[in-house]
């Protein structure tokens, strides 16, 4: 005997919005018209890190934070400014792909104009990437969209901003983001290029903040762990908000 279909159980809640047919991507935000939007950095991050840290970083908590609640995932942006390459008093001038201030602020305000433009309710903007002002260039758009658009929430935030500071603060490849590396993808972190004599300094290691060397994936999966519940319990309000 035939039952009607019940196919809410099988279509998916969540998907990544470059790699799905426009079925399946209006069958997604009919539900959850929710988008996140990782904003990462091609940016020297040490000897010990990958250049596309913050980039992978900002697409893989995306990524998660999608599947937790609903929603579509943009390709990640690697366009920063303020990278460590122009950091006053250091010296990395090479691996490090560095935009003005002036395109972020743009390119910011043209992708946010295309989610208004193709229906999302709510845009979650999550920068992997803390250079200043960079991070606070996103934020600016953002609350110039809440203002220009009142029954949407545009929420630009670093992944830092909604974590205890004993768990984790600002930090440039140190135990923070290399620990979030680690948990993310293991194989593109070596601890052992760090020297093992010495400290760990900015000048030489291009590191800011704690040891790196301390970096534990069990830390990265601790983080991802809060900032999932955390984030979770924000995008829950907008939720009854917004949509
Ligand atoms: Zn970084």
């Amino acid at each position: 005997m035939n039952i009607v279909n019940d196919t809410t159980n099988t279509a998916s809640t969540w998907g990544l919005y470059d790699q799905m047919r426009p079925q399946e991507i209006e069958a997604i935000q009919k539900k959850t018209p929710i988008a996140y939007l990782p904003w990462g950095a091609i940016e020297y991050h040490g000897s010990h890190n990958p250049t596309g840290l913050d980039s992978i970083k900002a697409f893989s908590l995306c990524k998660d934070l999608a599947e937790k609640n609903g929603g579509l995932v943009f390709p990640v942006i690697s366009l920063a400014a303020n990278l460590i390459k122009s950091y006053p008093g250091v010296n990395f001038p090479k691996h490090s792909i560095e935009f003005s201030e002036k395109l972020i602020r743009l390119a910011c305000e043209e992708y946010l104009e295309q989610l208004v433009v193709q229906g999302f309710k709510i845009i979650v903007l999550l920068s992997g990437h803390a250079g200043e002002p960079h991070l606070t260039i996103l934020k600016t758009v953002a609350e110039a969209f809440n203002s220009k658009y009142p029954d949407r929430r545009f929420w630009a935030l670093a992944e830092f901003d909604i974590l205890p500071d004993d768990l984790l603060v600002a930090n440039h490849s140190a135990i923070g983001e290399t620990s979030l590396q680690l948990y993310y993808a293991p194989e593109t972190v070596d601890l052992e290029t760090l020297p093992k004599d010495r400290s760990i300094t900015l000048e030489l290691d291009a590191v800011s903040g704690d040891d790196p060397r301390l970096a534990t994936k069990a830390l990265g999966e601790k983080i991802v762990k809060l900032f999932l519940r955390n984030a979770s319990l924000i995008i829950e309000e907008l939720k009854q908000k917004f949509l």
